[in-house]
């Protein structure tokens, strides 16, 4: 297997109350497992084998479903893991809250387009805040498991921050209410990470 399902460096219960145990339990064992298999099994004896998962992205037009649904389902999630955790919330500060004031005018106003990207995506997907090639910061949605690592995306950069909004994500304790998910969500959120993958 060349490609691991990560340890979480916290316990499932530890996002409480904002994300419960058993969804982070069956959305970490479970679902991600199982990209994470698919994955590797669609990258073993394919001229795939051995990339970086960067670059299978960058170039995943020209590859199959299964490398696009997979492959991206295992690096999304890979980050939302790790710009979660216990104790997170609240607002960055130094240069990433400088650069999301530069582009968004205020923290509150990235908040908001944030949590409108994510609540309007139709279906299952994913919103982002990206840093574009050019150093700007956006946000964007993403449908399935696409991400912004790959060619196909309409909004291409390195991404900071992810929100998933899969239902399996919140669907246990929050149903059809993914609003009140994503509201949970800014609890959780692990600025520090966040502003590590800005530099
Ligand atoms: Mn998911």
């Amino acid at each position: 297997m060349s490609f691991k399902l990560p340890d979480l460096s916290y316990d499932y219960n530890a996002l409480e109350p904002y994300i419960d145990a058993r969804t982070m339990e069956i959305h970490h064992s479970k679902h991600h497992a199982a990209y994470t298999a698919n994955f590797n099994k669609a990258v073993e004896g394919s001229s795939l084998e051995g990339k970086a998962i960067e670059e299978i992205l960058a170039g995943v037009s020209a590859g199959s479903a299964a490398v696009r649904n997979n492959g991206g389902g295992y690096y999304n999630h890979v980050l939302y893991w790790s710009i979660m955790g216990p104790g997170g919330g609240g607002e960055p500060s130094g240069e990433l809250l400088d650069a999301i004031n530069g582009a968004f005018g205020s923290f509150a106003d990235f908040k908001s387009q944030f949590s409108t990207a994510a609540a309007t995506r139709f279906g299952s997907g994913w919103a982002w805040l990206v840093k574009a090639a050019d150093g700007s910061l956006v946000v964007s949605s993403t449908p399935n498991q696409d991400n912004p690592l790959m060619d196909l995306a309409e909004v291409k950069g390195t991404p900071l921050l992810t929100i998933d909004v899969w239902e399996h994500a919140y669907y246990l304790n929050y149903q059809n209410r993914r609003p009140e998910y994503i509201e949970a969500f800014w609890n959780v959120i692990n600025w520090e990470e966040v502003a590590s993958r800005f530099k």
